[in-house]
């Protein structure tokens, strides 16, 4: 037998595409692109199809334009795990009233989430089975008990702690020191969630457009021009939801996104017994470290699941997927001689102040261009409502303001195009977890 720690036909790909391959034909033909259209969508993930959607629900005529395959990015490659709003803002200094507001509206965005799916009859394997936050650290279990009462004034986030020596009831691991249980969260299965929504764009008659990059934004008369890879196209508004995956579409959005990457992996076929074991109630699992671990069942509960961060520059899906073996190892000895049969990565997108954004880009000088960025890791119900907030925008048919617009979208000193910068903060973050776990003894 071989001693490889890859299964016969290890894949490169999400193992979320097994069940719904990535169809380059899908969508319309290139030669059906208008000349024109109301509105141009940047983006085919769920920012970009729920902003098409509502779009088109108002009556414009939608383009959605899609650099590769339809829905090549993120929102096919993540761990489904979803939640109201526990992680908005976890990376920024916010200001109370502010942060508060913020969790509110994400509370908000998961009820309109779970109305989503049922309304529109969704296949995505949802579950609403909660989720336990492991505490990498004593000191890190009490401040999750600090934030219990304001998820749960706030949220409705139904969170309770969970002592360390509980943990047990929720992973057969002693990695963590406890942590904190959340009820109003759960999973999907994200690539079935993204055809489900893609299919609802379709539906409203979206016109939805695979393999064709957009290039510059210009003003032309009163509208705006879109460039792309077949010709140009005319529009009243454009809407960027390019995620960590904006490259060089606008140099603007470029130095005010930076794309970092996240690694996942799936192990062979366990089965669901062993898996209950380790998962006894079938939570979703995230923690407090900066460089966080995420890890699932699999929907059918046969594999385990587990992303976060590996590599920054040089991709190399076998080397990402061999380094989080190690990490999953460490929460799961017992997975000593386990074999992956999936390894791959995305990408995720941070701004500068650490939240997510949505509103109208630069009014003054290029009005009309609309953005929906910076998931910031947690962006399977964040974007799709801010996609669909942006759509609301740019029909003119916000009736509030939403708590994630008029922030300023701030350029990151010192970078262009590389994140050059990222493996020196990983190694920083990834020390100061060491070093915290260390002195906790
Ligand atoms: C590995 C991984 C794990 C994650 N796990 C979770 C999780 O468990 N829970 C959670 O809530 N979130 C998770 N996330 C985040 C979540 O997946 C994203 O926030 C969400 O999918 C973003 O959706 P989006 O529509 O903004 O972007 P995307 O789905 O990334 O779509 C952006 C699209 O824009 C296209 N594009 C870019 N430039 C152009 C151009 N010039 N012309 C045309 N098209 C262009 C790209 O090809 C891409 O398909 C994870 C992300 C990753 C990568």
């Amino acid at each position: 037998m071989s001693d490889s720690i890859f299964a016969e036909g290890f894949r490169t790909d999400p193992y979320w595409w097994d069940a719904v391959p990535r169809d380059a034909g899908a969508g319309l033909p290139a030669e059906a692109l208008p000349e024109r259209a109301d509105v141009v969508v940047v983006g085919s993930g769920y920012a970009g199809l729920h902003a098409a959607i509502t779009l088109s629900r108002a009556g414009s005529e939608v383009v959605v334009l899609e650099a590769g395959p339809l829905g090549l990015g993120a929102s096919t490659r993540n761990g489904g795990m979803v939640s109201g709003g526990v992680n908005v803002g976890k990376h920024a200094s916010l200001d109370p009233a502010t942060a508060d507001e913020m969790l509110a509206e994400a509370a908000e965005s998961y009820g309109w989430f779970e109305g989503f799916i049922r309304d529109e009859k969704i296949d995505a394997m949802y579950q609403r089975c909660g989720r336990f936050v492991g505490a990498h650290t004593r000191a890190a279990w009490l401040k999750q008990a600090e934030e219990v009462a304001r998820l749960n004034d706030i949220a409705d986030s139904g969170a309770s702690m969970v002592p360390a020596d509980r943990t047990h009831d929720h992973l057969a691991s002693d990695f963590y020191h406890g942590g904190m249980l959340l009820d109003r969260s759960g999973a999907v299965h994200p690539a079935k969630l993204h055809h489900g929504v893609l299919s609802v764009a379709e539906a409203a008659g979206v016109s939805l457009f695979g393999g064709i990059r957009a290039g510059a934004i210009t003003r032309s008369g009163t509208g705006l021009e879109v460039e792309t890879s077949e010709h140009a196209i005319r529009a009243g508004a454009v809407i960027i939801a390019t995620n960590g995956y904006s490259g060089d579409l606008s140099p603007w959005h470029q130095r005010r996104v930076v794309p970092v990457p996240s690694y996942q992996i799936a192990t062979e076929e366990l089965g669901a017994e062993c898996v209950t074991e380790l998962f006894p109630t079938h939570r979703m699992i995230a923690d407090t470290k900066r460089l966080l671990y995420y890890f699932r069942p699999s929907p059918d509960r046969k594999r385990v699941l587990f992303g976060g961060r590996a590599r920054y520059l040089k991709h190399d899906p076998a080397a990402g997927a061999a380094f989080l073996r190690s990490r999953l190892l460490r929460v799961f000895p017992q997975l000593d001689g386990v074999k992956l049969s999936h390894g791959w990565w995305g990408n995720v997108a941070y701004l500068r102040d650490g939240v997510p954004h949505v509103g109208e880009s630069r009014p003054e000088t290029l009005p009309g261009v609309f953005h929906a960025l910076g998931c910031h890791g947690s962006g399977v119900v964040m974007m799709s409502w801010l996609g669909h907030r942006a759509g609301l925008m740019a029909a003119g048919s916000l009736n509030r303001p939403s708590a994630f617009s008029g922030r300023r979208l701030d350029a990151f000193p010192g970078f262009r195009k590389t994140p050059w910068f990222l493996p020196m903060v990983g190694k920083y973050y990834g020390f100061r977890d060491w070093l915290e776990r260390r002195l906790d003894g």
